[in-house]
This record gives C-alpha cells, structure tokens and sequence, in this order.
C-alpha cells in the first residue's frame, strides 16, 4: 500500500432528528457530527410501517385547485361584447 496517498479517516457522529437515533460512520470529512432527517431506524424502507397521512393526494390537489377553472372565454364572446 502507498503511503501519504490516502485522506485520514476520523468519526462522525449521525444525529436523526426523525427518531433521535445517534450511530457513529467513519469518514474523510473534516467534521465531527452531521445532523440527518432520517435514517436507516426510521425510513419506512427500512422498517416498513408507512407514514401516516391525513389526506391522499387526489385530496391535496384539489384543494390545491379549488378555485381554478379550464373553461376558456370564446372569441366569439369577446366580439359581441365591442358591438354592444
Ligand atoms: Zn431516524
């Protein structure tokens, strides 16, 4: 093995703030700790338990569209609308 090639491992400490899970990783980064939104004790891919959701996305988009409409004017419209 070369020497003087090869970057310093150190540890790191994880932190989830989704399950206040802490674990320890080796790396090369010129950090002590690194804060993470989720991880391998909380992803659903992990543990298999889905989040729970209060409303289905047919629900969310619309609400999110409530007041929206497709129907366009026809130009028609606007032309009878100079005669008058
Ligand atoms: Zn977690």
């Amino acid at each position: 093995m070369a020497r003087e090639i090869h970057p310093n491992l150190s540890a790191l400490s994880i932190k989830c703030s989704g399950c206040s899970n802490t674990f320890q990783l080796f790396t090369t980064m010129k950090q002590e700790s690194m804060d993470v939104e989720v991880c391998y004790n909380c992803h659903p891919a992990y543990t298999g338990k889905r989040r729970a959701s209060t409303t289905g996305r047919v629900e969310a988009f619309n609400n999110k569209y409530a007041g929206f409409s497709f129907t366009r004017k026809k130009p028609s419209d606007s032309a009878d609308a100079k005669n008058s």
